[in-house]
C-alpha cells in the first residue's frame, strides 16, 4: 500500500519537475534569442548613427561645394581675385571634409564613389592653384578658359551629383534601418509575450501536476483508508509521543467508539494504565526498532477478549518515528481451540481408561499416538515413547509377528487379527484392529491400531470347549468329543493301512453296576465311575483315546497295533486292573467288547456298533473278561 502510495507521489513530482525543466529551457531559448536581437538592434542603432553623420557631412560638403562654384562663377564674371580666395577655402574644405568621410566609413557601397569625389575634388584642387596661379601671373584669359574648360565644369557637375546620389543612398539605408528597428521593435515585444505566455503556461501544468500530486495522494489515502477499514482487524498508527495519529473502523467497532474522536489519545487514555501495562515491553521494543508480535487478553465491557498484536516500527530518516499496530481480534480462534482443548482432554479420559490399547502408527511406522495402556501393558511411559520407531518400542520379534497386518493396513486395507503376545512376562492374547487412515489424496498416512485383551475371554472359551466336550464326572473326553477322536483315528488309518497296522476300538461296561448304585448308593457309584476312569486312564497309553459316553460305559480307541493281539492284551489288563482296584472298597468288574480293523474306510457308527456286539458277547459269556471281533467277522473271547 505504501509503496504504491510513493510511486504515485514520486510520478507527480517527476512530471512537475519535467514541465518546469522544460519552461526554463524556452525562457532560456527565449533569453538568448532577445539577447541576438539586442546586439543587432545596437548594430543598427550604431549604423543609423554613423549614416547621420555622414549625411551631416554631406550637407557640409554640399555647401561647400556651393561656396566653391560661387567662388568660381564669380571669378568668371568678375576675373577679380578675391572670389579666388572663397573659392580656394571652399575646395580645401570639401577636400578636407572627404577624407574625414574616407577615413570615418569603411561601407564598401560608399567607398568607390567617395574615391571619386576625392579623386575629382583633388583634380579639382590642381585646377584652381593653376587658375590662381595663372591670373597671378596675370594671365588672365588662360586663368579664365582653364576655369570655363569643358574639363573643370564637368568635373564640378559630376560632383554635385555624386554628392547627390550618395545622399539619397545614405538617406535610403538610413529609412531601411528605422524601418527595420521598428519592425523587430514590433517582433521584441511579440517574443517577449510569447516568453511570458509559455512562462505563465509552464507554471501552471507545473502547478496543476502538483495538484494532480496532491489529488492523488488524497486519492491514495482515501484508497488505504477504504482498506484499511475493510480488513478485520485494528489497525493503528502512533507517532512517537505513543499519541494515536490513525485507526480504521475495526477499532471504533471493538471500541464501541467513533474512531476519529481517538485521535491525538495516548494508549493510557484509551485503555487505562493497566491495560497499557501488558503492552509496555513491546512498546518499548517497537520504539527501539524492532518489530514485534504477541497474543494479549484485554477485558471490553466485561467481556475477555483475546488479540493477536503485531507492532511494526515507521522508520523516518533512520530513525524510529512512531509504530503501526495491528490487532486480529482471535477470540473466537482462542474459544475454538479451548473446546478442542477440552474435546482432546474427553477423549483422553476415555481412551486411556479403556482396557484396549490403542495407538496411531504413521506411514514410517514411527509411533505418534498412545493411549495409557502402554504404561500398564508395556511398563513404557506414552509420551517417552512417541516419535520412536514400532521396531524400538514393541521390538523386533513383535513387529516381525503382525508384519503382514501390517503391511496390509499401511496399503490401505482394515485388518482384523488375534495374535499372542508376551508383555511384561504376561502372555496376553489379544485381538486386534488396525484401521488406515486415508488422506483426502488417498495416501495413507498412518494406522489406528486398537488391540483388545481377550486373554480371559479365550481362557473362559477353552473351559467352554474343555466342558462342552468332556464328561464332567469323571473329566474324560465325552461322546461328542469320542466321535471327532476315532473320526481322526479312522483318517490316519486309511493312510497306514499299508503299513500293515491295525486299529481297534474297545468298548467298557462295568458290571452290574446297577446293583453297586442299589448297594451302596448313587454316591459311591460315582466314586467307582471315578476311579474306573483313572484306571483306565492309566492303563492304555497316554497317545490312546478314552472317553466315558454314557452311565457306566466308556470306550478307548488303540492305533498303531501290530497284531490284533495287542488290542486283546490292553483289555485283559484293563480287566485286571479294574478287578484288582475296589474302588471305595467296593468289588468291581468290567466286561470288554473288541472291535478291530484294519481299513481305515469302515464306517465309525459301525465300528462302535461291532465293539458293542463284542460287549455283549463278553457279557454274555460271563462278564469280568473281553471278547473280540475283527472286520469283517471272526470273533474270539477269552
Ligand atoms: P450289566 O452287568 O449288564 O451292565 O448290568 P448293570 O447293572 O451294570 O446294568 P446297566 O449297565 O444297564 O446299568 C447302568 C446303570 O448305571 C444304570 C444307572 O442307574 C447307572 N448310572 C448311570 N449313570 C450313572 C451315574 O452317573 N452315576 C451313578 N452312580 N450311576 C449311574
Ligand atoms: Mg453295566
Amino acid at each position: 500500500m505504501r509503496s504504491s502510495a510513493e510511486t504515485t507521489h514520486r510520478t507527480s513530482l517527476g512530471r512537475g519537475v519535467g514541465l518546469l525543466m522544460v519552461a526554463l529551457l524556452a525562457m532560456a531559448v527565449i533569453v538568448a534569442l532577445l539577447a541576438w536581437r539586442a546586439r543587432t538592434t545596437l548594430d543598427d542603432l550604431r549604423r543609423a548613427d554613423r549614416i547621420n553623420t555622414m549625411l551631416s557631412a554631406m550637407v557640409l560638403l554640399t555647401e561647400d561645394l556651393l561656396n566653391a562654384e560661387t567662388g568660381q562663377r564669380g571669378y568668371l564674371l568678375t576675373q577679380r581675385a578675391s572670389y579666388l580666395q572663397p573659392y580656394r577655402d571652399a575646395l580645401r574644405g570639401l577636400d578636407r571634409r572627404v577624407e574625414e568621410v574616407l577615413a570615418s566609413d569603411d561601407d564598401p557601397a560608399h567607398a568607390a564613389r567617395l574615391a571619386r569625389i576625392h579623386e575629382l575634388v583633388q583634380l579639382k584642387m590642381t585646377e584652381m592653384n593653376q587658375t590662381i596661379r595663372l591670373h597671378d601671373s596675370g594671365r588672365h584669359e588662360e586663368a579664365l578658359e582653364l576655369v570655363l574648360g569643358d574639363q573643370g565644369l564637368h568635373h564640378m557637375d559630376e560632383l554635385r551629383d555624386l554628392l547627390g546620389e550618395l545622399t539619397s543612398s545614405l538617406r535610403a539605408e538610413r529609412a531601411a534601418i528605422s524601418e527595420r528597428l521598428a519592425r523587430e521593435a514590433g517582433h521584441t515585444e511579440l517574443l517577449l509575450l510569447a516568453g511570458l505566455a509559455m512562462l505563465a503556461l509552464f507554471t501552471v501544468m507545473a502547478t496543476s501536476q502538483v495538484l494532480l500530486r496532491s489529488r492523488d495522494l488524497l486519492r491514495t489515502e482515501k484508497r488505504l483508508r477504504g482498506i484499511a477499514d475493510n480488513v478485520p482487524a485494528l489497525i493503528s498508527h502512533f507517532d512517537g509521543k505513543g499519541q494515536l495519529r490513525f485507526a480504521n473502523a475495526e477499532v471504533g467497532r471493538v471500541l464501541h467508539t467513533d474512531p476519529a474522536s481517538l485521535l491525538g489519545k495516548t494508549l493510557e487514555e484509551m485503555r487505562g494504565v493497566e491495560g497499557v501495562q501488558q503492552l509496555r515491553p513491546y512498546i518499548e521494543r517497537v520504539l527501539n526498532g524492532e518489530s514485534v508480535a504477541f497474543d494479549a487478553e484485554q477485558v471490553i465491557e466485561g467481556e475477555t477478549l483475546h488479540f493477536h498484536q503485531s507492532f511494526v516500527p515507521e522508520f523516518s530518516g533512520g530513525r524510529v518515528e512512531g509504530f503501526y499496530a495491528c490487532s486480529m481480534d482471535i477470540t473466537e480462534r482462542k474459544r475454538a481451540e479451548a473446546a478442542v482443548a477440552a474435546s482432546e482432554r474427553r477423549m483422553k479420559a476415555i481412551t486411556d481408561n479403556l482396557p484396549v490399547f490403542i495407538t496411531y502408527i504413521d506411514a514410517e511406522r514411527k509411533l505418534r499416538y498412545t493411549n495409557e495402556t502402554m504404561r500398564s501393558w508395556f511398563g513404557l511411559d506414552p509420551q517417552a515413547s512417541l516419535g520412536l520407531h514400532i521396531d524400538e518400542v514393541f521390538g523386533v520379534e513383535s513387529t516381525r509377528q503382525r508384519s503382514a497386518q501390517l503391511a496390509l493396513a499401511l496399503g490401505g486395507e482394515r485388518v482384523e487379527f488375534e495374535v499372542t503376545s508376551t508383555m511384561l512376562g504376561k502372555q496376553r492374547h489379544l485381538r486386534s484392529i488396525y484401521v488406515p487412515d486415508v488422506g483426502p489424496d488417498g495416501r495413507v498416512a498412518g494406522i489406528f491400531t486398537l488391540s483388545i485383551d481377550i486373554t480371559v475371554m479365550k481362557q473362559a472359551e477353552a473351559q467352554l470347549a474343555r466342558l462342552a466336550s468332556s464328561d464332567a464326572l469323571t473329566g474324560l473326553p465325552n461322546r461328542r468329543e469320542f466321535d471327532q477322536a476315532l473320526a481322526g483315528a479312522l483318517a490316519r488309518q486309511r493312510r497306514q493301512a499299508r503299513d500293515g497296522r491295525l486299529l481297534a476300538v474297545l468298548f467298557l461296561d462295568i458290571d452290574h453296576f446297577k446293583a453297586i448304585n442299589d448297594t451302596h448308593g448313587h454316591g459311591v457309584g460315582d466314586t467307582v465311575l471315578r476311579d474306573f476312569a483313572t484306571v483306565l486312564r492309566r492303563v492304555v497309553r497316554g497317545s490312546d483315546h478314552v472317553a466315558r459316553i454314557a452311565g457306566d460305559e466308556f470306550v478307548a480307541v488303540l492305533e498303531g497295533l501290530n497284531r490284533p493281539e495287542e488290542a486283546e492284551q490292553v483289555a485283559a489288563k484293563i480287566v485286571d486292573a479294574v478287578r484288582a482296584a475296589q474302588p471305595a472298597g467296593v468289588p468291581i468288574t468290567a466286561s470288554i467288547g473288541i472291535a478291530s480293523v484294519a481299513d481305515g474306510e469302515v464306517p465309525a457308527a459301525s465300528l462302535i456298533e461291532l465293539a458293542d456286539r463284542a460287549l455283549y458277547q463278553a457279557k454274555h459269556q460271563g462278564r469280568d473278561g473281553w471278547a473280540a471281533v475283527r472286520w469283517p467277522g471272526q470273533d474270539q473271547r477269552r
